[in-house]
């Protein structure tokens, strides 16, 4: 992983390399937390693994921690993640002292740095009860929603709500995600690192080693899903898409995923996909460990297609790193990969897995538009999802929250 913004001189316009230094320049020596629930495994982690070295980079003081949870918090918090993206599920009182508790449990260790930080930046619900936990904070809080809550399961959110209306302002991938708070909510998208394990370029030979690893036929087309084992990425739909792709086509497909340690469900998700093999062995499952990041990215760059079926989706970074490495994705009509897949341009937004065998079938008869939509898709990420925009667009709430803040309005 690249430490220092100058390694990425190379690859975005130098003027936007100057432009963060001056940003950042005014916000030298400030301390800025983030929190989230797991340091690897996700996107979120994935996200923190660059932003918060290269904010230290520009000169600020920015550190990532992470609150310790049990099992009980966890499968709580995997059940308000489900509720928060519109799946009815029954949150009890018991439930929310137990989140409450967590939070609680981690305070000796986390409320000084909290307390003292001029910007705290909270990921997700579950470390969100610590706002409340901190009365005597003295910077801005910012909470960071990274989920598609654009219909959430009402008695959830009205749960949650309360833990997040006192934030300073939050932020949300898409409009569509915002809702009513009484602060400012900014729109901010996610990005990848091009200079990470996970995007940087490989020789052939290593996606070739890859390829021989896994055992897949270099001869006939292979269509790759990057996943956590979660229903909302429907590996069963897209198990289903091949199957019908497969009475016309030779193909073979790669769902690849491991888990996130503040995801519980991924066991029983893999058994139904297990299942729903049924030992074809064109159908390749696999576990892969949490620091597979090359693994993923040469699997991602031997794909003829990438795939992301979810049927809701905050953002979908699996989805930038496919287009990053020149691959049509055929993605969900969801959440954030309408931000990304574009009909022709970058891909095929797809609703049922007729839709993506369907779409599938089409590329692979027209070779020619795999290559013409795959470097399309890499000027498009280039120019709207890398890192740099996305420090830029940090950095810019920061300045807001300590110098500028006017009457709270929609910043989108
Ligand atoms: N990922 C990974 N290993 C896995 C599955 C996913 O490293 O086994 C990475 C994937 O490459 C991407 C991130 O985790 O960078 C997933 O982010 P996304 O926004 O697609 O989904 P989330 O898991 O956050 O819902």
């Amino acid at each position: 992983m690249a430490k220092s913004l100058t390694a990425y001189e190379g690859i975005a316009d130098p003027s936007v390399i100057r432009e963060l230094r001056t940003l950042g320049g005014k916000l030298k020596g400030i301390r800025v937390v983030h929190v989230n629930s797991t340091r690897e495994g996700g996107g979120v982690a994935e996200i923190l693994t660059w932003m918060v070295p290269l904010m230290c980079d520009l000169g600020m003081d920015a550190i990532w921690e992470v609150i310790e949870g049990t099992g009980e918090f966890f499968s709580v918090t995997k059940s308000f993640h489900n509720g928060l993206q519109g799946f009815p599920v029954n949150i009890t009182r018991r439930d929310l002292d137990t989140h409450l508790a967590v939070n609680e449990a981690n305070l000796a260790r986390l409320r000084p740095i909290l307390e003292d930080a001029e910007i705290v930046v909270i990921h997700d619900p579950q470390p969100a009860p610590l706002l409340g936990l901190c009365p005597e904070r003295k910077g801005k809080w910012v909470w960071r929603a990274h989920i598609d809550i654009s219909h959430p399961y009402l008695p959830v959110w009205k749960a949650l709500r309360p833990l997040v209306t006192d934030y300073d302002a939050s932020i949300f991938s898409m409009s569509q995600f915002a809702q009513p708070l009484p602060h400012p909510q900014f729109l901010i998208a996610p990005s990848i690192d091009p200079l990470s394990d996970k995007n940087i370029d490989l020789s052939q030979a290593e996606i070739n080693a890859v390829r021989a690893d896994f055992g897949l036929d270099p001869d006939r087309p292979v269509l790759v899903q990057i996943s956590r084992f979660d229903r909302f990425k429907d590996p069963l739909g897209v198990i289903e898409a091949y199957r019908m792709v497969r009475k016309v086509l030779p193909v073979q497909l790669v769902l690849a995923g491991g888990g996130a340690t503040d995801d519980p469900e991924g066991k029983a998700v893999l058994d139904e996909v297990m299942e729903a093999v049924a030992g074809d062995p064109d159908i390749h499952v696999l576990l892969l460990p949490p620091d597979a990041h090359r693994t993923i990215n040469a699997l991602q760059r031997l794909a003829d297609i990438v795939i992301q079926k979810s049927v809701k989706e905050g953002f979908g970074l699996t989805v930038t790193e496919g287009l990053w490495k020149g691959k049509p994705v055929i993605g969900g009509d969801v959440g954030g990969i309408r931000r990304q897949v574009f009909n022709y341009h970058t891909g095929f937004l797809v609703n049922t897995p007729e839709g993506a065998a369907h779409r599938i079938r089409f590329l692979l008869h027209h070779r020619g538009m795999i290559d013409e939509i795959g470097g399309k898709a890499k000027e498009f990420v280039r120019e709207n999802f890398l890192l740099t925009r996305h420090l830029r667009e940090y950095l810019t709430l920061f300045h807001w929250l300590l110098n500028g803040e006017g009457e709270p309005r929609l910043y989108l």
